[in-house]
């Protein structure tokens, strides 16, 4: 394993900030992982597990080392009666993977089409997009503990997936290094379009996978600025889930709030991009940090911003919201200082 003293992570996170790394690795097979459990046995520095650094925002330099997961292989695990099992490293890219199982003839992933980011770090907040998550199609993950090397393999009902939460996001971030993902892709797939923007762009259309993953493509390309081109994490914030009673408390203040009710809940959610609209964010720049014009839950970077300068733009987001609305937005990237 070959470790570079104070990497630039420019490259490595779609906010495009320009932090440091004390130490960088790149993880391509068992042997590095190996050498990365005897380097943390040896050092009392922290470490960092990265995929594709598209839900992070690195608030100042990582003064430890950064495991690049960079495991590569997919393949069709296993087929019985009812579905197909298809497996992916944790490094592959997950768009990538999405649009394989697409050309495999599997249906189960389009909706996730486009997301970024590598399909080891898919499941940490059980991603989602236009009504599917991750956990619709999962069906195990292997994982190694950085801490002891213990190999492990985790069934669904261990993972405790819920909206953009998970087991690995509570309570094991950078121990379980999560090797590679199985998932479930059922031979007669039950489509899901009924999200607004994607029914309206698929009426009348014949369905398959490859149809809605082209209407998600092409939604999601006319919402999100493209982190190549301007850098961003995606949602900057999680939309709040609400009990009913406080929910209508506010509806009743402002009657276009929008609401979605949960299922086997009395909760309600709600659109953190509304209420950020609402506090008149949209748009907002100070310096090269900002908020976008098409959407108000991404904050961007418009060339050079720094860690600390985007975070500040978002702590006073959460202060402007909770001030008109009373609700505490919380983050959806992991913030690392
Ligand atoms: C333009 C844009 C649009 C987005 N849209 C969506 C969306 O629609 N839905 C959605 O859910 N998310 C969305 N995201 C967020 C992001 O793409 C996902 O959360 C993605 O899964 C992050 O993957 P990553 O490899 O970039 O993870 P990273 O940002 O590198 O890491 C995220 C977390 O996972 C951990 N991690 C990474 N790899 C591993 C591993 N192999 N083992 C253990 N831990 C690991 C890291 O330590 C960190 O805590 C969007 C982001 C962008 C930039």
């Amino acid at each position: 394993m070959e470790i570079i003293e104070n990497a630039s992570l420019k490259s490595l996170n779609t906010f495009g900030v320009n932090a440091t790394a004390k130490y960088l690795s790149h993880i391509r097979n068992l042997q590095d992982i190996e050498a990365l459990f005897e380097w943390k046995s040896n050092n009392d520095l922290p470490n960092l597990i990265l995929g594709g650094g598209s839900n992070l925002l690195f608030k100042q330099n990582y003064e430890g080392l950064v495991a690049k997961v960079d495991l590569l292989g997919k393949d069709i695990a296993n087929e019985d009666e009812e579905a197909v099992y298809v497996s992916a490293a944790g490094g592959e890219n997950w768009h990538d993977f999405v649009m394989w199982t697409i050309q495999q003839g599997f249906a189960g992933l389009e909706n996730l089409s486009l997301i970024p980011g590598c399909v080891g770090a898919a499941p940490i907040q059980n991603i989602g997009a236009y009504g599917v998550e991750l956990s619709n199609t999962f069906h195990t993950l292997q994982t190694v503990n950085l801490e002891n090397g213990d190999v492990q393999e985790f069934s669904k009902e261990h993972c405790q997936f819920g909206y953009r939460e998970s087991f690995f996001k509570s309570q094991t971030l950078d121990k379980l290094l999560i090797t590679s993902v199985t998932f479930r892709l059922p031979k007669k797939p039950e489509w899901h379009v009924n999200y607004a923007g994607l029914r309206e762009a698929l009426a009348g259309e014949i369905l398959s996978a490859e149809v809605i993953s082209k209407a998600v493509i092409s939604e999601r390309s006319s919402k999100l600025p493209d982190p190549t081109i301007l850098g961003n994490a995606g949602s900057f914030f999680k939309n709040p889930v609400l009990p009913v009673v406080e929910w209508e408390v506010l509806k009743a203040n402002h009657e276009n709030l929008p609401g979605f009710p949960q299922a086997h809940s009395e909760e309600v959610k709600t659109s953190a991009g509304w209420l950020i609209d609402q506090a008149g964010w949209k748009g907002y720049r100070a310096g090269d940090a900002g908020v976008s014009d098409k959407h108000a839950l991404v904050i961007v970077n418009h060339a050079n911003a720094t860690g600390a300068e985007l975070w500040q733009i978002a702590e006073e987001i959460m202060k402007s919201v909770e001030d008109k609305f009373g609700i505490r937005l919380e983050p959806e990237p992991r913030v690392i200082s």
